[in-house]
């Protein structure tokens, strides 16, 4: 079959389901959805496209108008390659404690990006984003509030995993969420065509904004008011922001999740190393907190379950992050050892 597109835009989507071989429990499946298989190397590349492409179809977005958004990163990258693409001038706004590669990898794809000051929180890129629309007119994304966000996930991530679990089954579906259009998205179509899928929600120990049951404040235009009191800060960059986002608001009033998991810091990234290093599977810190869920879902789940995990972007990510804590440019004792061993590629000694 031919591998020949049109555009990057059509390689976004039905990304690999792959198993998990060496670190799962021995009594269970466990597999995870690799969204760094995006040409965007993110989750986010999917709702980018269904943003602009169904703005586009109901006039909001004019060709050649500006772009706008507020974002950690994902989201800002997946709609820099949307809008290199497509032709539309793009500028992302992001609060300072985001990673480098984030700010550079968007730069490098045309867009421009505006940080603000980490104090202001989430909330304070919001403000920021409106004010610019109201001075100039561009169009903003709204991924917080977009109904597109949640479509596309019921239309492409939700129908990918149905195809490719409805024969072995599937017993567990574990998931965290920023926006929460990957929860409400697949949600949907779990709840309509496995409905004996559990669906299992994650959210950082110190930020259990749903666990809390605290009712976020809203404008009337769905952002919010306030920052939700259960929020504190966290490592795990693309989950919760501080507050609970319109979007995900369906996933919380129809009750989709059947289990609530805390996912901390530390055990994310360990299991995000672990992927790395014993199954050759790269995924951030967001990856290594879902999969944390689903090992704790793992351990108390029936034998013969089936375990699916999704990774929403790529270790790469996060260079510059504590995930990288540790791993150093220079060659430890074991490997000047070896380099040692032979006689040739030696360093002049002073
Ligand atoms: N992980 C990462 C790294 C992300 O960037 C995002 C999106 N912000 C998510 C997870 C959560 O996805 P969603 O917005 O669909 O809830």
């Amino acid at each position: 079959m031919s591998n020949q597109n049109n555009s990057v835009i059509d390689l976004i989507g039905n990304t690999p389901c792959v198993k998990i071989q060496r670190i799962a429990p021995d009594h269970v499946s466990m597999y995870v959805k690799l969204e760094s298989a995006n040409p965007g190397g993110s989750v986010k590349d999917r709702l980018a496209m269904n943003i602009i492409e169904q703005a586009e179809k109901d006039g909001s977005l004019k060709p050649g108008q500006t772009v706008v958004e507020a974002t950690s990163g994902n989201t800002g990258i997946g709609l820099a390659m949307v809008c290199a693409a497509k032709g539309y001038p793009l500028v992302i706004v992001m609060a300072e404690s985001f990673s480098i590669e984030r700010r550079k990898l968007m730069r490098f794809l045309g867009a421009k990006v505006v940080l603000t000051p980490k104090e202001g929180k989430a909330l304070g890129m919001i403000e920021k984003v409106r004010e610019l629309v109201e001075q100039n007119g561009w169009f903003w994304a709204q991924q917080f509030e977009n109904k597109a966000n949640a479509d596309i996930h019921e239309a492409t991530t939700g129908a990918e995993i149905v195809r490719d679990f409805r024969e072995t089954g599937l017993d567990y579906w574990v998931t965290g969420y920023g926006t929460g259009g990957t929860v409400a998205g697949v949600s949907r179509v779990l709840k309509r065509e496995m409905p004996n899928t559990k669906i299992i929600l994650s959210e950082p120990t110190n930020a259990g904004l749903i666990a809390s049951g605290v009712k976020q404040e809203r404008n009337a235009d769905g952002t919010p008011s306030v920052t939700h009191p259960a929020w504190s800060p966290h490592l795990i960059q693309g989950w919760t922001p501080d507050f609970i986002a319109d979007v995900l608001q369906e996933a919380v009033d129809k009750d989709y999740a059947d289990v609530l998991v805390p996912a901390d810091d530390q055990s994310s990234i360990q299991w995000s190393r672990r992927l790395a290093k014993e199954e050759g599977i790269f995924t951030g810190i967001s990856g290594g907190a879902s999969f944390a869920a689903a090992i704790e879902t793992a351990t108390s789940a029936p034998a013969g379950s089936t375990i699916l995990a999704m990774l929403p972007d790529t270790g790469e990510r996060y260079l510059s992050s504590m995930l990288f804590d540790g791993i150093d440019e220079w060659m430890s004792d074991e490997e000047t050892a070896i380099a040692q061993s032979t006689p040739s590629g030696q360093f002049p000694t002073a």
